[in-house]
């Protein structure tokens, strides 16, 4: 299937063409970088199909500082409110492009930089703790890439030791950091696997995240019932009686105190 209208606007190496960041303002090229065919782009959207385990990033994605990606998006985002007919001299309104791109650079998708990665605390197995262990329930509050708004739910994260145990806060930091990032929860669910098996030295690691896409419920289709659950089970978790005690677990209610 051929996109008509973005082969010649996203080269291979996914960098946009049309200079939207040298200019620093206007809307030169604006109308081009449009897709010709906005139903199939609605469609891939819909879809939320992930391509690859990594975020694609431009390469010289941190060539410049937080300080100006600040400065930059809230001139843009500025432009935006000022496109769809805001009155930005409104005291309301006018606070809101900064607000908006130091929450984008600061907070919602601070976890692009890898400088923010969680340093993970490991310390040896000295209980000899051989079972799983399952952290549940940990909160995920993430972005939808093809809409840019929430995605909410929980993800419940579980390994078997192969010698090192990682502090447990650590686990619920993992999934802050790689939900910090416009994301698909297909990806979201692999990105923060593998990080586990790499940091545990271990493919004994499952993921699995049942959330809620506001660009669902909120829009196009507005189900505001369903929800989307993804998985990923590696090493023992492949194992159909390994597997099934996890889920035995996660179906618990949780402990109230
Ligand atoms: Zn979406």
């Amino acid at each position: 299937m051929k996109l008509s209208g973005t082969s010649s606007n996203i080269p291979s190496n996914g960098q946009a063409t049309n200079g939207s960041h040298n200019n620093g303002h206007g809307l030169n090229g604006y109308h081009t970088e449009l897709p010709d065919n906005d139903e199939l782009m609605d469609e891939i959207g819909d879809a939320h199909g992930a391509a690859a385990i990594d975020t694609p990033m431009r390469p010289d994605a941190f060539a410049i500082d937080d300080d100006l990606k600040i400065d930059l998006i809230e001139e843009h985002f500025r432009e935006i409110m000022s496109i769809l007919g805001l009155d930005l001299t409104d005291d309301s309104l006018k606070g809101s492009p900064r607000r908006v791109a130091k929450m984008y650079v600061n907070e919602i998708f601070s976890g692009l930089n890898p400088a923010n990665k969680p340093e993970p605390t490991l310390f040896d197995n000295k209980f000899r703790y051989n079972e799983m262990l399952v952290e549940k329930d940990i909160i995920v509050q993430t972005y939808c890439e093809h809409h840019f708004v929430p995605i909410i739910g929980k993800a419940h994260v579980a390994y078997i030791s192969s010698g090192k145990v990682i502090g447990l806060s650590k686990l619920n930091r993992f999934v802050e950091y790689f939900s910090k990032r416009p994301q698909v929860q297909e990806r979201l669910t692999v990105q923060i696997a593998e990080e586990l098996k790499r940091i545990l030295e271990t493919d004994d690691v499952a993921v699995i995240i049942d959330a809620k896409h506001l660009c669902v419920s909120t829009r196009g289709v507005r189900d505001i019932n369903s929800s989307t659950v993804t998985s990923s089970y590696s090493g023992k978790f492949a194992e159909e009686a390994t597997k099934q005690e996890l889920l035995h677990y996660v179906a618990q209610p949780s402990v109230t105190i």
